[in-house]
């Protein structure tokens, strides 16, 4: 059985005692532990914010760009062993395997030439000089430079890779270093693409800082010029946004959550029905539906949802659930047993709501080439609710798997108030061809989202899916996704960064500041 180690203070350090067990989700065999029991965070923590800090800081944006780039092609290196953790220990599919793993080289490499980009700078301008009396002059400039803290990062359990290097990509490139905790029950992976940096001897001192297993005491040691970016539940952000030392030293927070997507189909096409098919069979088959991005809700109008209904049941009535690794299946099992909980759980509250189940067996499903009775699978399910107003949990329960509910709407403004009742979310697409519809639905819903895919006819060979979260465009959404932001270019790197408004001679901030020549 494996031990995984921490890697603090430029060391890799076992905890005390076993700690918890990791498993395979697919046999239910156990593959690691992970103690974290013992380890002193803190001093860890001052170490990140001296050494790694000053690393950083030394460096140009295109010499953290060089560093990132270096990571992304070691890892690249070790893709082949790294997809294979990812079916031990993660139950995900190859294909599965691959979004998360090449998602995770993908933004490094691009904030990799973001780097390269930027140049030789250390500071970013944030628009012109702004002259601020009757002298010309006299200006004002704002300017970000990196905070002088470390970059505290708590991912989930579903995607242990991209989720610790799109973050981790971010907060390195803006200078500030990184000290990352992975979602324990699948941490076998990221704890061996760390290992991959370590042996290849790529993390500068205290840049990058690794907690395998339980957080513990972590949220209390830290202080006002650190951050912290959190992915995960909409209630374990509650609580660390509601933690006692994180309010008292107004600590900068992002929170990645909880999100209802939906998909609408409006008067679209053959093609774009047929995009719309296609993108709700990959939300509900990708990572076995463990995505944040996935899609939650379906609405179409209200004459068509007899026939889309047929079309997803077809659909969905070829998709074969089954261990990770067996010949021609698509979906692996959900990650743990808890998640198999959760899901039954949700799946009776969409029922109790007014929603009734029109295809699936969710966990009595036979998985193929799977020990009978072992594994947390979980077959694909379509719900239908036919009055939306009513139903409630469907707005409001994320069940996080591969459960989707179609629902009918009868005008625009509806469908816009049934989309806004899931309280914030981080992307919802839309398919349709008609231009009127096409501004009163981005009208209507932008302000409830922090991502809006538009698959119209003209892009329906080079769209991408929805749950596709690209290191170019914002990640994240409004209220209950967490009211967050990441990614999106040279936007994500702002969080990590102290934006200050310096006023004075105009030429000497110019010059010093790199805006003349
Ligand atoms: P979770 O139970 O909230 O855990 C998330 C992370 O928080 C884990 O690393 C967990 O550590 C840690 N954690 C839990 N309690 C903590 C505490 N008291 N102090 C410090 N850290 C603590 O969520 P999950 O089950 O891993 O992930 C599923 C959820 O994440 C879903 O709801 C999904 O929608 C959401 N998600 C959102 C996004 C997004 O970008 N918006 C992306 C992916 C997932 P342990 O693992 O050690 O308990």
């Amino acid at each position: 059985m494996i031990t995984l180690k921490s890697y603090l203070n430029g060391q890799w350090q076992a905890g005390e005692g076993d700690g918890a067990s990791l498993v395979n989700p697919t046999t239910e065999e156990a593959v690691a532990h992970a103690s974290t029991k013992g380890l002193d965070v803190k001093s860890a923590l001052a170490f990140g914010r001296d050494k790694g800090g000053a690393a950083l800081r030394a460096m140009s944006f295109a010499e953290r760009g060089a560093l990132l780039k270096s990571w992304s092609a070691a890892l690249h290196e070790h893709r082949e062993a790294l997809i294979d953790i990812s079916l031990d220990n993660g139950g995900t599919t190859r294909k599965g395997a691959k979004f998360d793993i090449d998602g995770a080289t993908g933004t490094l490499m691009y904030y990799a030439s973001l780097g390269k980009k930027l140049g030789d700078k250390k500071i970013l301008v944030d628009g012109d000089a702004e002259q601020l009396t009757r002298s010309a002059r006299f200006v004002g400039v704002h300017v970000r430079q990196p905070r002088r803290g470390v970059a505290v990062h708590i991912n989930a359990f579903n995607f242990p890779m991209w989720g610790m290097f799109e973050k981790a990509a971010c907060a390195i490139l803006a200078g500030m270093p990184v000290f990352t905790k992975p979602g324990t029950s699948t941490a076998l992976l990221a704890h061996r693409a760390v290992e991959i940096l370590t042996e290849a001897n790529l993390i500068p001192e205290g840049t990058l800082q690794f907690l395998c297993g339980s957080a513990g005491d972590l949220l209390d040691h830290l202080g006002e010029q650190d951050v912290l970016a959190f992915t995960g539940g909409a209630s374990t952000g509650e609580m660390m946004r509601s933690h006692p030392n994180i309010i008292k030293h107004n600590v900068r927070v992002n929170i990645e959550a909880d999100s209802l997507n939906a998909m609408v189909l409006g008067d679209a096409s053959d093609e774009t029905f047929a995009t719309f098919l296609r993108h709700a069979e990959t939300e509900l088959t990708q990572k076995t539906g463990q995505k944040c991005t996935a899609t939650r809700r379906i609405f179409v109008p209200e004459d068509r949802i007899d026939d889309v209904e047929a079309e997803l049941k077809d659909i969905f009535a070829s998709v074969k659930v089954g261990a990770p690794g067996a010949e021609g299946v698509h979906m692996g099992p959900l990650a743990t047993a808890n998640q198999l909980r959760d899901a039954k759980d949700g799946v009776a509250k969409l029922t109790e709501s007014g929603a009734k189940v029109v295809f699936g067996e969710g966990a009595d499903v036979t998985p193929v080439d799977a020990e009978k009775g072992k594994g947390y699978f979980f077959g694909p399910m379509l719900l239908r609710a036919d009055d939306p107003a009513s139903a409630d949990a469907v707005h409001d329960i994320e069940v996080f798997g591969p459960v989707q509910t179609l629902m009918p709407y009868s005008s625009i403004d509806d469908v816009v108030g049934y989309v806004a009742r899931g309280k914030g979310g981080l992307v919802c697409s839309l398919y349709t061809d008609d231009k009127e519809e096409t501004a009163d639905l981005l009208l209507g819903l932008a302000p409830f989202h922090g991502r809006l895919l538009l698959a119209s006819e003209k892009v329906a060979d080079t769209t991408i899916t929805p749950g596709m979260a690209l290191p170019s465009c914002l990640h994240g959404g409004p209220g209950r996704a967490g009211g967050g932001e990441e990614l999106g270019g040279e936007r994500g790197m702002h969080f990590y960064m102290q934006r200050t408004a310096v006023q004075g001679d105009r030429s000497v901030l110019e010059r010093l500041y790199g805006m003349r020549d």
